[in-house]
């Protein structure tokens, strides 16, 4: 737990969200500024902060996040869907607890990341 970290409160449920599954490592809720009809956030339980900084020991839970994506998408109704890390200022992180973006459906998705 980071004590200011944004994402650490909503892991403790100091601050609420949308929530759409939870287990003993990770949990994964709605983004509060959606970029597409479905966007929702795998969020890992301990906090890390990047993909930067990111270890070995991260293997598997990294592992679990990605294999979430679909299972999670595939319940938002979604049949194909976006993934995305966005690492450090320049890489356009603005929360510094690592978090891996889904996205998918409707007319709002991205065509291209450029
Ligand atoms: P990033 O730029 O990759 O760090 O993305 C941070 C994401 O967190 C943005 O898409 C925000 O809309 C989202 N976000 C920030 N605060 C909250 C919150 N309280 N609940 C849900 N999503 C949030
Ligand atoms: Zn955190």
């Amino acid at each position: 737990m980071s004590a200011d970290c944004i994402f650490c409160k909503i892991v403790s449920g100091t601050i609420p969200s949308k929530k759409i599954y939870e287990d003993e490592d990770v949990i994964a809720f709605n983004d509060i500024n959606p970029s597409a009809k479905v966007h929702f956030l795998i969020v890992p339980k301990s906090h890390i902060d990047s993909l930067a900084t990111c270890e070995l020991q991260d293997q598997a839970l990294l592992g679990k996040m990605l294999l979430l994506a679909p299972k999670l998408a595939k319940e938002q109704g979604l049949a194909g869907f976006k993934t995305l890390i966005n690492t450090g200022v320049e890489g356009g992180q603005e929360v510094f607890h690592i978090h891996l973006h889904v996205l998918g459906g409707g007319n709002k998705m991205p065509k291209s990341l450029a």
